[in-house]
């Protein structure tokens, strides 16, 4: 437990694609840290009430709202309601993703305009819209980008997803940069292997789970809740000299694990 965000009765987040997965993990645990949480879905209404039941349960406050984070007005719409509701901003957590598979020859322009979209402009967008909130109102604010170990490991056949990821590990030094004197602090995080419904179909093959777990030096998949214990730490003063970072929450991926034991 952090004690400022605890005494903080007015400390309000927003968590994009919080209906499920690492969002709902990160709101249940700002719940625990009895924080104000707008809860964002886009189409799954029912998991977005249930991650404001689970919230509220841990203790904390919460609204559900709709909204397509790939569009501005959207995005303008969770802030309006943060407002409205909880009467103040202090944290952004810009979660929702998405990624399919495609050899780069067979990908669409549907598919990389549509990962981009979701993954990096709706990144932009609400780092700007809550950016725009801090300064105006001039808050200490705090934004957190969800990226990825593929940030930095390059993945064959997810080429849109791992390009939006590399986009949002400049664009979050660039802004952490950009509005440091403002005692803005901007940082990501890049989760490994995480135990989600985006994993869902890959976890449920013991193969492919074997093949991943593999790749992981600490020999598991992670939890959603061990993303959302980075997210409280983020948030909090007790992260209050770090900007500008990616912290990586992976078990290890990203330390070339093809070298363990000696290998190469
Ligand atoms: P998930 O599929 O379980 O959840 C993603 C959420 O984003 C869903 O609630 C979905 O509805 C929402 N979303 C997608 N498009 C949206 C849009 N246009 N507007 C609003 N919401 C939208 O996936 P997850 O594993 O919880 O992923 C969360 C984030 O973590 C993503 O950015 C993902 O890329 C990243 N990540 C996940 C893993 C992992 O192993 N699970 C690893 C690295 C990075």
């Amino acid at each position: 437990m952090y004690k400022d965000l605890e005494g903080k009765v007015a400390v309000v987040a927003v968590v994009t694609g919080g209906s499920k997965g690492i969002g709902t993990a990160i709101a249940t645990r700002f719940g625990q840290e009895k924080m104000k949480v707008i809860i964002n879905y886009r189409s799954d209404q029912k998991g977005a009430e249930e991650a404001a039941k689970a919230v509220r349960a841990a203790g904390g406050q919460a609204e559900i709202v709709q909204a397509d984070i790939g569009d501005e007005a959207g995005v303008q719409k969770l802030i309006d309601k943060a407002v409205e509701k909880f009467g103040t901003l202090d944290v952004w957590v810009n979660n929702a993703g998405m990624e399919n598979q495609h050899a780069t020859t067979e990908l669409s322009l549907k598919d990389w305009n549509r990962v981009i979209e979701v993954n990096l402009t709706g990144v932009f967008l609400g780092t700007k819209a809550a950016l725009n909130y801090f300064t105006k109102h001039n808050k200490k604010g705090n934004i957190i980008n969800m990226s990825s170990v593929h940030e930095q490991i390059p993945w064959p056949t997810f080429a849109h997803y791992a390009a939006s990821k590399g986009g949002v590990k400049l664009f979050t030094e660039t802004v952490a940069m950009e509005y440091a004197k403002q005692n803005i602090r901007v940082n990501s995080i890049g989760p490994g292997a995480i135990n989600t419904p985006i994993n869902a179909e890959k976890f449920a093959d013991p193969e492919q789970l074997k093949t991943t777990t593999e790749m992981v030096p600490m020999g598991r998949i992670g939890d959603p809740k061990e993303v959302g214990a980075v997210a409280a730490w983020l948030a909090s003063d007790e992260s209050s000299y770090v900007t500008g970072i990616t912290l990586f929450v992976d078990g290890g991926m990203t330390l070339y694990p093809a070298f363990q034991g000696g290998r190469g």
